[in-house]
């Protein structure tokens, strides 16, 4: 099949089913970029002097982020662009383990795309890594405690190393994802502070504001984007955390993956539903549960919504 773009005669490397188009390699690489530019020029995600710490894992997602960003900016000298690792300790049967393995190519990515890579980890901050706490057999998933302590690693090293806003690979199957979640969970107050990253009416002073460029792709073209630009990637026996197949949002991904491909644009209509509902949901989600205000945990001293935040009771846990 030929590109679908007028005059273009190359193969096409893709098949969007939403907007009907075939693309080849180069105009891929054209649609994925525009899309970024207008979710980060309509969101103010990118403001005059900022600068941005780039949540790198090393897979396929956050290395396309970072291409993206520095290649799309690559005339701002006012930017700086810098990338942020967490090691949780995750183990598998790749070839060197999962987290190791992300790493490694992590390096090379920020090396290749010329920014300093700062990495930090669970061992380190916790005393323990996810291999432990899933060793430990707790009801929850380990993706319940690895993603509370590592948004804890991004949002106090982000705030140490001074950076005024972290960029996260968050696609359009992944935001379809959180929004049936909390559907699900009927957890509007989570709904009403989701929004998109990067807004500012939803910002809140205590955290250094997430911006998520990559919102609207679909993972698919993230993923064939990543290899069209030629970025290092990390075989596919070692891309895949082991613990993944045990969460919430794993069910919500196939079942998604389903309706896609009975009804295609399921993911798309999800998102832009869930904005137009978002308009109301601030002050609703605010009035309703004035217990659900920010207060500082009595232990860490971090923004919560209890006495005792999310990390200090895992951490508690653990013990
Ligand atoms: Fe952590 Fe779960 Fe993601 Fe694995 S799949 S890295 S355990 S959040």
């Amino acid at each position: 099949m030929k590109c679908s773009k007028r005059g273009c005669q190359k193969p096409a490397v893709v098949y969007q089913k939403y907007s009907g188009l075939h693309l080849c390699e180069e105009h891929l690489v054209e649609d994925v970029e525009r899309r970024a530019k207008k979710e980060m020029r309509k969101r103010l995600m990118v403001e005059r002097g900022d600068r941005i710490a780039v949540a790198l894992s090393g897979g396929k997602d956050s290395s396309a982020l970072l291409h993206l960003l520095k290649k799309i900016f690559k005339s701002r000298s006012d930017l700086k662009f810098f990338a942020v690792a967490v090691d949780e300790g995750i183990g598998g049967k790749g070839f060197e383990g999962f987290r190791a393995a992300t790493l490694r190519n992590a390096e090379a990515v920020a090396k290749r795309e010329g920014v300093p890579l700062y990495t930090f980890s669970f061992e380190q901050e916790f005393g323990f890594s996810v291999d432990e706490v899933a060793a430990r057999g707790f009801e929850q998933a380990p993706c319940t405690f690895c993603g509370v302590l590592r948004r804890r690693i991004l949002e106090t090293k982000a705030r140490e190393l001074e950076a005024t806003k972290v960029a996260t690979a968050h696609n359009l199957d992944d935001e379809a994802q959180t929004v049936l979640i909390n559907f699900v969970r009927g957890d509007w107050v989570r709904l009403a502070r989701l929004e998109g990253g990067g807004g500012g009416k939803r910002r809140r002073a205590e955290f250094v504001p997430r911006i998520k460029p990559l919102r609207s792709v679909p993972e698919k073209e993230v993923a064939l984007y990543a290899l069209a630009v030629g970025l290092p990637l990390v075989s596919l026996v070692s891309a895949h955390c082991p613990y993944a197949a045990r969460s919430f949002r794993h069910t919500a991904k196939k079942m998604l993956n389903e309706f896609e491909r009975r009804h295609p644009g399921t993911k798309f209509s999800l998102v832009r539903g869930y904005e137009r509902l978002s308009e109301f949901l601030p002050t609703a989600a605010a009035e309703q549960q004035p217990s659900k205000r920010l207060l500082r945990c009595v232990r860490c001293g971090e923004a919560s919504a209890s006495r005792i935040c999310k990390a200090c009771e895992i951490v508690e846990r653990m013990k």
